[in-house]
């Protein structure tokens, strides 16, 4: 995995894109290179039902893919990156993923719309293609050569991931559902169910507003990594969410309130938190 920041500061593709932003200095943060789902990448065989789902996502932006990559394999998914449209074309040839999450605007010459004409001809693998532009045109043209779905950046990966669960439901993968996650995560007598989004604390349910509910999400589907307050802000709240970071301090207060003393929220100072 590349130590690029998962975070767009300076994405020329996005319209929309984030100022940039000195808050955003603590994203060469250490954390995100440590041990994730997709590392450990022991050559995958990629007819083996028990090896987790592969999604190949051709983005030439390292910021999103990584984005990309941190949300798929939390949500159960083995991530293969190419940047250029014929790698993008090799390498679903040799990990044949579940889907394919394809840019339409890529370097040296087969964008995004060729990739997927290309895997329409060869094969049947669902391709969800991402554009920077939000033009109607692109939207009908990714779907006239074949493209499943479509999406304009900046989006939520959080609904990109729903997509993709539902595209693999739709095109019939049994994984699709997103069986990995359904029991309960257990932390200091705080009970998280992930599929359900209820909270209980010994036993008693809690109620959550909903952004604390989102950020606690965060926190469990990255436990055991330190996450600066940015970082939470994007993966609690979204891609497209750009907040004030003292927002994460504040539900952080709330949700150790609800929680109680022994749910192992720490904080490390000047840097974020960490969960267990
Ligand atoms: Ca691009």
């Amino acid at each position: 995995m590349p130590p690029s920041s998962p975070f767009p500061a300076s994405d020329p593709d996005l319209a929309s894109g984030p100022p940039d932003d000195p808050s955003v200095g603590p994203l060469g943060d250490p954390a995100l290179d440590t041990p994730s789902p997709s590392d450990g990448d022991a050559d995958v065989g990629a007819c083996d039902p028990m090896e987790r789902r592969t999604v190949v996502v051709v983005e030439d932006d390292d910021s999103i893919a990584e984005l990309l990559d941190l949300y798929l394999a939390r949500a159960g998914y083995q991530v293969a990156r190419a940047a250029t449209g014929a790698a993008g074309l090799a390498l679903v040839a040799e990990r044949q993923p579940v889907i394919a999450v394809v840019d339409i605007g890529l370097p040296d010459g087969i964008d995004g719309l060729e990739v997927c004409r290309r895997l329409r001809a060869d094969g049947n693998v669902p391709v969800l293609m991402l554009s920077a532009r939000g033009e109607e045109t692109d939207r009908i043209v990714g779907l006239e050569v074949g493209a499943d779905d479509y999406m304009t950046k900046p989006f939520s990966p959080r609904e990109l991931v729903a997509r993709i669960k539902a595209i693999l439901r739709r095109t019939g993968d049994p994984g699709g559902s997103g069986s990995s996650d359904e029991a309960p995560v257990e932390l200091g007598g705080v009970s998280i169910d992930l599929v359900r989004r209820e909270v209980r604390v010994a036993g008693s349910p809690v109620d959550l507003a909903p952004r604390e509910l989102d950020l606690l999400v965060a926190l469990v589907e990255n436990r055991g990594r330190v996450l600066s307050r940015r970082q939470l802000l994007d993966l609690g709240w979204g891609y497209d969410w750009y907040g004030d970071e003292r927002t994460v301090d504040v539900h952080v207060a709330q949700l150790r309130r609800k929680l109680g003393k022994d749910f192992p929220l720490v904080t490390l100072r000047r840097t974020g938190y960490r969960l267990g």
